[in-house]
């Protein structure tokens, strides 16, 4: 039945929209920034299950991973995640618009949708006091979300996502600042909670140890961030702080007001000498989150409280370029193997090694919009271009030195 009512749904909600096509930047493509092409004839947005919305996008945020993809990054493993039963009619990613972070209204909504309301609608309301004629109210769900890479991105008038992706946006934040954060923000979640394990309650809590200048004294989490000036650097910090964790942060020197102003405890220059040896004389850490990867393996691992449950999880994996060369199955396969030879032989000297990836989630947006709207978590937001400048965006984001995050203003 419920089937049945969503084809009727969807026919019906087809031919009654007012849009049939929107604008948007797209590739048909792979390649350098030259194959960034806007159109106003993109395909809009069709609700194909009843748990869908559609937003209207108001902002959309950029990310590294834009910048990889708009050159073929993770096509493969992508490309299974958005047909994996093969069912589409193109067997073309194409035309793929990119963008990951949006912030704005929801505009339609499935059948099984209940907790957002179309922001089109209109209410009366009481009339205000000395006044007989009620007034008419426009209600705007405004939403925040992390577009999936393997769902058609944020630059675009509009986008279909599933509801459980989308939560209510901060309302201290304008859409601008609120796309700074959906990506970083379920990425450091991911990675901090579900890879990491940690939590409100367990960097709150101090935990007790013997000490020999008093019987006991009390030690929060350390947390180590190899990369803190970035946008999963700087909404990590925040976050830790916001638990209560002690943060140390790797960054370039002309960074370093900008990671204490959101809060990190101690700051580590990672250009002025071998960057390992300052962290060693540091105390042990129980976490350390890497977004920088590549040769920072071979020696952060030692930094680890050893035998204390302490956990390294770096962003930086070879998941996608493995299938990206290798094919699915080889890819995975090469990939798997990898993970487990690198963290048995880590656990051998009594610390944890992980790979950590972006997970989709609005309950966790809804916990971060509590923090953002309790004042615990700013956005940082470096530089915003308007819509006909998206090419310019991204070649900000791909010449690297981030500051925070990239945001472009759709509407
Ligand atoms: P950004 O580009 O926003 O930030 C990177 C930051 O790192 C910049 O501020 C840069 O500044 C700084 N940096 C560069 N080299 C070093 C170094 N050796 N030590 C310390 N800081 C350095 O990237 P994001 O924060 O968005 O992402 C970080 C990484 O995580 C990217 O590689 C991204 O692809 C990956 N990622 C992976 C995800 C997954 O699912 N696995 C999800 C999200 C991100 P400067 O060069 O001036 O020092």
């Amino acid at each position: 039945l419920s089937t049945a009512m969503h084809a009727h749904y969807r026919a019906f909600s087809t031919a009654t929209r007012r849009h049939t096509v929107m604008h948007a930047w797209v590739i048909e493509k792979y390649g350098d920034n030259s194959v960034l092409r806007f159109t106003k004839n993109a395909s809009f947005p069709i609700i194909d299950y009843p748990n869908e919305v559609i937003v209207k996008v108001h902002a959309a945020g950029l990310n590294p991973i834009d910048i990889n993809m708009r050159g073929g990054y993770g096509a493969a493993t992508l490309k299974m995640k958005r047909d994996p039963l093969n069912i589409k009619r193109t067997d073309s990613e194409f035309p793929l618009i990119l963008g990951r972070d949006v912030s704005g209204v929801i505009m339609e909504c499935g059948l099984d949708v209940s907790y957002f309301k179309p922001g089109d609608e209109v209410t009366r309301c009481l009339p205000p006091l000395g006044q007989s004629d009620p007034s008419e109210v426009i209600l705007k769900d405004k939403v925040w979300a992390a577009v999936p890479p393997w769902k058609q991105g944020s630059l675009a008038e509009f986008v279909v996502l599933s509801a459980n992706e989308v939560s209510h946006k901060p309302k201290s934040l304008s859409h601008v600042e609120a796309a700074c954060m959906p990506y970083v923000a379920s990425t450091a979640w991911s990675v901090l909670v579900n890879t990491g394990g940690l939590n409100k309650d367990n960097c709150a809590k101090k935990r007790q140890v013997p000490d020999t200048r008093s019987a006991f004294t009390s030690l929060l989490p350390f947390i180590l961030i190899l990369g803190g000036s970035g946008g999963v650097g700087t909404f990590a910090i925040q976050l830790l702080k916001s638990w209560g964790a002690h943060v140390t942060v790797t960054c370039s020197q002309n960074a370093e007001h900008l990671v204490r102003g959101i809060g990190a405890d101690d700051v580590v220059d990672y250009t002025a000498r071998p960057v390992e040896k300052t962290l060693k004389s540091l105390e042990n850490f129980d976490l350390i989150l890497d977004s920088i990867g590549g040769e920072t393996e071979s020696w952060a691992l030692s930094l680890l409280k050893p035998w204390c449950g302490a956990k390294y999880v770096t962003l930086v994996t070879p998941f996608l370029r493995n299938t990206d060369q290798l094919g699915l199955a080889d890819g995975m396969m090469r990939s798997g193997v990898t993970i487990a030879t690198k963290a048995l032989k880590h656990l051998t000297k009594g610390v944890h090694y992980r790979w950590g990836f972006f997970a989709p989630s609005g309950s966790a947006l809804d916990e971060i919009c509590e923090l953002v709207d309790a004042g615990k978590i700013r956005p940082v937001l470096q530089e915003q271009f308007a819509f006909p400048r998206v090419p310019r965006a991204f070649q900000k984001v791909e010449g690297g030195h981030a500051r925070g995050k990239t945001v472009v203003t759709v509407a």
